[in-house]
């Protein structure tokens, strides 16, 4: 079969590979729509270390066309959404740590892109399918359900991480799609004023649609200052890390009140080190809690998520910015992604 990927660093394409093997807990699916990630682009260019012949992505939905002989809840042709993150439910760090990103250790859970080959292709592998797939509700379209799978459920994480409480002040760094969602998140979960850290107009706008009331330009100098500025010195209870580098890290540390949390999502680089000056954590005596996660995996998760929109509580397809018909399509949309057009949000393709 055929996928796109990278066959080494900074160097992606087609690649041929054999189907995939379907093992008795697992399931085969042939992808209908897939999304290119900010964290497939990052991996092309090595971020996570080196890597070769191996296909990308980790958002999609499709359709079930093989089930293993012990899957129960899945029957070929099922149209179903296929979390980005598939623990192994019977590994040790799930079961002492209730961990749902880190089974084996360190990203355990990211099957897709860590352990084997990702979503971009004509086939793709999903281990434990009865833990691991959700049938797209009534309701629910394909689209929306592909926004949920990454996107919303790492968004949303930021916001859960920061355990945001009513009339919270939230800063929320980044407005490309992990941010967005992380605005609505907090929206939902009760939060006052939301500061977005951001510029891209089309994102500003879909951003203010989620909830963010106002915004901040990181090319207009410190965001710390004009943060600081806006909140009469005393910073916010809660910031949602989803974009920006170490130094925009260490600020949002800094920013950061007493008894506040730093909620990071951002993906950094491998070469890169976390360091800043210990008046920015407040001499480590400040209940300034930074905490940092990947996106929870799962079927419950994915479902919990669906319901949300099924149910009216948001629409993540305004995140989609370009379209693309066809399998042909994947370098243009990948290449898209990795550049970031002004205008860019999210892409997705038709397969
Ligand atoms: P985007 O690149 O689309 O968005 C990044 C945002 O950060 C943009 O709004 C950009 O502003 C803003 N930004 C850029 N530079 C700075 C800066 N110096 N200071 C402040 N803000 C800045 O990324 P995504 O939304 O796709 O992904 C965000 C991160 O989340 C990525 O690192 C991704 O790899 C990671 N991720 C993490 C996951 C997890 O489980 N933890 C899962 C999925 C993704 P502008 O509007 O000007 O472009
Ligand atoms: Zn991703």
């Amino acid at each position: 079969m055929r996928g796109f990927g990278m066959h080494t660093i900074n160097d992606v394409g087609w690649i041929e590979k054999s189907r995939p093997v379907c093992g008795p807990l697992d399931a085969i699916i042939r992808p209908t729509i897939v999304a290119p990630c900010s964290s497939d682009t990052h991996m092309s260019h090595g971020g996570s270390g080196p890597k070769t012949n191996l296909i990308l992505g980790h958002e999609a939905v499709g359709i079930v066309d093989e089930i293993g002989s012990a899957v129960n809840k899945f029957q070929v042709g099922d149209y179903v959404a296929v979390p980005c993150v598939t623990p192994d439910w019977l590994e040790r760090g799930v079961q002492n740590f209730n961990s749902f990103s880190h089974d084996t250790g360190g990203f355990g859970s990211f099957k897709f892109l860590g352990v084997k080959d990702g979503v971009m292709a004509e086939f793709f592998h999903v281990n434990q399918a009865d833990a691991n797939l959700a049938v797209i509700p009534e309701g629910v379209s394909p689209e929306a359900a592909l926004m949920s799978v990454d996107m919303m459920s790492t968004g949303f994480h930021g916001a859960e991480l920061a355990e945001i409480k009513a009339g919270d002040t939230v800063v929320v760094v980044g407005i490309g799609p992990v941010g967005l969602m992380a605005i609505a998140g907090a929206a939902l979960f009760g939060a006052g004023r939301i500061i977005a850290v951001g510029t891209r107009p089309k994102a500003m706008e879909v951003a203010a649609a989620y909830g963010a009331s106002e915004f901040v330009s990181y090319k207009e100098g410190s965001i710390l200052e004009q943060i600081m500025a806006r909140t009469d010195g005393k910073g916010p209870h809660k910031v949602i890390v989803a974009g920006g580098d170490m130094e925009t890290f260490a600020q949002a540390v800094l920013m950061t009140r007493p008894n506040g949390i730093i909620s990071n999502v951002n993906y950094f680089d491998v070469a890169d080190k976390v360091s800043f000056p210990a008046y920015y954590w407040s001499l480590g005596m400040g209940d300034k809690d930074i905490r940092g996660s990947f996106c929870p995996g799962g079927a419950e998760r994915i479902a919990r998520l669906l319901d949300m929109i099924k149910y009216g509580r948001i629409d993540p397809t305004k995140m989609i910015s370009h379209q693309f018909k066809g399998f042909d399509k994947l370098p243009e949309a990948f290449e898209l992604m990795d550049k970031k057009a002004p205008d860019l949000i999210k892409p997705i393709v038709y397969m």
